[in-house]
């Protein structure tokens, strides 16, 4: 018996430099990229694609045959955002060429600047996939809502009453720190599950698998921008594929978890919490103190490689409540200012201009002899090391 053709979707997105500050993908360098993946669908590297964006960040939607990684794939993408780069650096676009951190490319965009989730897989006979595209966030944002989706019975029901989805899904989480990843069971560890990803600007919800035949459900960016470089350039807003219905959770299953607009880290220099707002495409234009963070989900049929759609899934009433409760979320978390917990703590401020800041006050500091700490020695973030 032969075996199945598979298709493969790959996002790959890049911050290539934006209109007014960090607000918007200009539509030239859209164009730009477009005309890259037109020529590579004529030459049959891709099937299919769609070029849009999320706030600043240039995203490519496309469909393949060659896989997960494929280096024609990634230097396509790599292309395009070149492309894109160079149009932005023509009409004097904030931080042109920001996430294109090397001028060689070596075959996968992969710690290069730009992230990447891809899946590959046999296409069902109708197959509903759902591209969620953050801005003004870190990967670790969709945590909550995978969690929620794929393991949390409140919120799928299918996990209780459809027979495909009763044995739960395997959570693939990655350690960003380590690079290191655990695969888990849910439901059977759902908690030790929860004491990793609770902790999401490190333990990442990287892939999803259906456990009853290890079908891929979901995939993340996981990339993390600020640790690729060794220097803040800004977060590393992520992008997630999930599939949807027959066998996996209903798109309104999917959907379900973003009516909560949870707190991520982001925002203003990628630096505070905020709301996650979910909006429709026109509206993922981060403005207020650059935000609030916001993510699009774009759902589309996949048919022998075609994109079909896309459908706008949050360009819809039924999560003006969600916005909503957003805007008051961002209002009270606002009046904190500069302090914790609307700014990140100590350990994430780590990657960001801060520590430049704290080290000019270090000689100010003189030794109190009332304080002595006896014992072992206690550890001070950021200042005194
Ligand atoms: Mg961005």
């Amino acid at each position: 018996m032969s075996q199945k053709q598979t298709t493969t979707i790959s996002v790959i997105k890049a911050d290539i430099g934006s209109l007014a500050g960090h607000h918007v993908v200009h539509p030239d360098t859209m164009a730009a990229a477009a005309k890259v993946l037109a020529e590579a669908k004529s030459k049959g590297i891709v099937i299919d694609y769609y070029v849009t964006h999320a706030g600043d960040d240039l995203e490519l939607i496309m469909t393949h045959r060659k896989g997960v990684d494929a280096p024609e794939i990634h230097e396509t993408a790599w292309n395009a955002f070149r492309e894109a780069a160079k149009v932005a650096k023509d009409l004097g676009l904030y931080a042109a060429g920001q996430d294109l951190l090397t001028d060689a490319f070596s075959g996968n965009v992969r710690g290069l600047g730009p992230a990447a989730a891809e899946m590959e897989f046999i296409e069902r006979p109708a197959e509903p996939v759902i591209v969620f595209m953050a801005d003004k966030t870190e990967p670790g944002a969709f945590n909550l809502p995978l969690y929620k989706v794929f393991a949390d019975p409140f919120t799928t029901a299918g996990l209780v009453i459809d027979p495909k989805l009763h044995d739960g899904f395997k959570f693939e989480i990655y350690d960003v720190m380590a690079g290191k990843y655990v695969v888990m069971n849910a439901p059977e560890e759902m908690y030790d599950i929860l004491a990793l990803i609770g902790t999401p600007g490190r333990f990442v919800v990287r892939k999803v698998y259906r456990k009853s035949d290890n079908e891929i459900a979901a995939v993340v960016a996981v990339e993390r921008l600020n640790l690729i470089a060794g220097q803040y350039v800004g977060k590393d807003d992520p992008v997630a594929i999930v599939r949807a219905q027959s066998g996996f959770p209903a798109v309104g299953e999917v959907l379900e978890p973003f009516a909560f607009p949870h707190l991520v880290a982001g925002w203003m220099r990628g630096s505070h919490f905020g709301p996650l707002m979910p909006v429709a495409q026109r509206n993922a234009r981060c403005t207020r103190f650059d935000g609030p963070p916001r993510v699009v989900a774009l759902g589309f049929q996949i048919k022998n490689g075609r994109l079909i759609g896309p459908a706008d899934l949050f360009d819809d009433p039924a999560f003006d409540e969600a916005r909503r409760q957003a805007q008051v979320i961002a209002d009270y978390m606002r009046r904190h200012g500069p302090f914790m917990p609307h700014r990140l703590g100590p350990e994430e401020m780590e990657y960001t201009t801060l520590p430049q800041v704290l080290q000019k006050l270090q000689s100010r500091f003189v030794e109190s002899k009332l304080y002595q700490v006896k014992g072992p020695k206690v550890k001070t973030e950021l200042l005194h090391e």
